[in-house]
């Protein structure tokens, strides 16, 4: 099959300076309290990327051929230090967020990364309470750093496994890693007690489809979750097509006629997976044995409770994982700008926010392009 890559296009130079209006006299928005936006979501979960790097070169996030040795990497005088990012963190949770996920690039390459843990693992809900802190790896580094991440106040990790078979994870992630050194991990963060763990698995078809059922074997009963997550058109490089989608009806409908499952409720408001659950004899869903997640961002879109913000390595705030163009928060930061400033440009941004990507790639024919600027690089902003 031809490598079907893009020459990438820097984007992250184009970004938008927050509202005039965040810094007024008449229009600033207080410190605290909760934000909606205009479709009525809520400002809930923050993720934070720490890193534009990655030892892996997955297909579909960092194709090799875009992410190679000569690609321009951001200098570290760049990137947020610890200190910018926990001032930030504290400015978002002061508007309501309750949980905060760290991510890549993949995160542990972040030298010293537990530092921040610590720093953020500090700070207080509206409610007082603790932050939800979690972290998405490629859990190549787990086994070594899972009981620090733990000391220093991390409470879960999401360990990324596209498949068990090691030619097949392989071809997905385009680097020489042995899955057992994952699955290694994987046990390590469990014993340090970083649960309940969360396995997430891109189904592309034509490529690992044939890994569902035995990692739904491999991951029932163990209390970890595996989510199946639909192959998705994110940033500009991976020459995604929607023939390479497997939708997750599919996916179900595969382990069902295995694994019988059920489906659950929502454990969580904004929650992006679809829960199913393995069921007894008796068809009744069975907390013993577990349950699955489905994440269908192409064929069943859930903008309508998105209530997440992304914050880039170097302080762009994207409001969508599919945006072309972030808002500038590290001018800020770095500027005069005090902490009330940029609680009232976070509030401006929030509720100027209408983005609704999915919903509408789902009104658009397959492999139609909506017209709109590229889009940023998952491995930029973090999953
Ligand atoms: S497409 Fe954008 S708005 Fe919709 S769920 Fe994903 S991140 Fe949220």
């Amino acid at each position: 099959m031809s490598e079907r890559v893009i020459p990438l296009v820097d984007q992250r130079i184009a970004s938008l300076a927050p509202p005039p209006a965040a810094f007024s006299a008449g229009t600033r928005i207080a410190a605290t309290g909760l934000l909606t936006d205009r479709l009525g979501r809520p400002l809930r979960d923050l993720r934070i990327s720490v890193t534009d790097r990655c030892n892996f070169r997955c297909n579909y996030c960092m194709p090799k051929e875009v992410f190679d040795k000569n690609y321009n990497y951001l200098p570290h005088a760049s990137l947020l230090s610890f200190e910018e990012i926990t001032r930030l963190a504290r400015v978002f949770v002061a508007h309501g967020v309750k949980k905060i996920r760290l991510t890549g690039g993949e995160p542990l390459l972040r030298k010293n990364i537990e530092v921040l843990i610590e720093q953020l693992s500090a700070l207080r809900t509206l409610e007082g309470e603790p932050l939800d802190l979690t972290l998405t790896t490629n859990g190549s580094l787990l086994a070594r750093k899972a009981r620090a991440l733990k000391a220093a106040g991390l409470q879960r990790v999401t360990v990324s496994l596209d498949g068990l078979d090691d030619a097949v994870f392989r071809t997905m992630n385009d680097v020489d890693f042995p899955v057992a050194d994952v699955l290694a991990g994987i046990d390590a963060a469990q014993e340090a007690g970083l649960g309940p763990i969360k396995i997430n698995m891109v189904v592309k078809r034509g490529t690992n489809e044939h890994e569902i059922l035995p990692m739904a074997r491999r991951f029932m009963g163990t209390g970890m979750v595996l989510r199946f997550i639909e192959y998705m058109d994110v940033g500009a490089t991976n020459g995604w097509r929607m023939n390479e989608v497997l939708p997750s009806a599919d996916v179900v409908k595969l382990i069902h006629s295995e694994l019988p499952l059920v489906q659950l409720d929502p454990s969580s408001p904004g929650e992006t997976a679809e829960r199913w659950g393995f069921t007894d004899a008796a068809g009744q869903y069975d907390p013993r044995l577990g349950e699955i997640g489905v994440i269908s961002s192409v064929t069943h879109a859930f903008c309508q409770d998105c209530n997440r913000a992304r914050l880039s390595t170097e302080g762009q705030l994207y409001l969508c994982l599919f945006a072309s163009k972030g808002y500038d928060l590290r001018s800020l930061l770095r500027g005069e700008a005090s902490d009330a400033d940029l609680a009232s440009a976070l509030g401006h941004i929030w509720q100027g926010r209408s983005d609704r990507y999915s919903e509408l790639r789902a009104a658009m024919p397959p492999d139609a392009s909506d017209g709109s600027p590229r889009r940023v690089e998952m491995s930029y902003i973090g999953g």
